[in-house]
């Protein structure tokens, strides 16, 4: 299970299963579905009200909020600071006829200069990828935290020929023995064999 302890963590977790659930289904999930994600990564549902679902873990708190034909999640941590908020949102677009899985900040007053979170784009007819999205599962380390990506998403960035811009800031990555360092956020991108 990946540790989520900001809401970057929870939003780069979820929006990774989000865009694996859409090529499976070839459709948008329910509700329903992002709960269970939701309840996969360790959040606890709190509570059910009109349409809004409230789950948490210790550390963050995410706000499923089901609108038509669209998934809405605000991650916001559990002490109820907002700088660090963010809005996850998929829906099928019918202009450009592709699914779209975004990170979005909440607070768009915080963050003038965009995010850098790379949108996931698929097509809606044959469910290939048109983004090159870096979505992985965090991990606290001891002193820095890891953010680790399956094999598939470091082909896809390879072939982007953005290895050496970090996912999370848009900073600069500096990669030694399969490992790579950002120099802005601090953080470590890991390529997971395992899955
Ligand atoms: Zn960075």
């Amino acid at each position: 299970m990946p540790d989520v302890y900001e809401p970057i963590m929870g939003a780069f977790s979820l929006a990774r299963r989000l865009w694996k659930m859409i090529v499976e289904k070839k459709g948008l999930p329910t509700g329903d579905d992002v709960a269970s994600l939701l309840e996969n990564l360790g959040f606890e549902r709190v509570c059910t009200g009109s349409g809004l679902a409230v789950f948490r873990n210790r550390f963050v708190i995410a706000l499923l909020i089901p609108r038509e034909n669209m998934i809405v999640v605000d991650f916001l941590s559990s002490s109820g600071e907002l700088s660090d908020a963010l809005e996850l949102i998929a829906y099928y677009d019918k202009e450009i006829e592709c699914y779209v899985v975004e990170i979005l900040p909440s607070n768009e007053l915080e963050y003038e200069e965009n995010l850098g979170i790379e949108p996931v784009i698929i097509d809606g007819k044959t469910f290939e990828l048109r983004s090159y999205p870096v979505l992985g599962d965090f991990k606290q380390g001891k002193d820095k935290v890891v953010l680790k990506i399956d094999r598939e998403v470091y082909e896809l960035w390879k072939e982007s020929g953005k290895l050496d811009v970090c996912p999370v800031c848009g900073g600069h990555l500096r990669w030694k023995q399969g490992k790579a360092l950002c120099t802005e956020c601090g953080i470590e991108v890991v390529v997971d064999e395992e899955h």
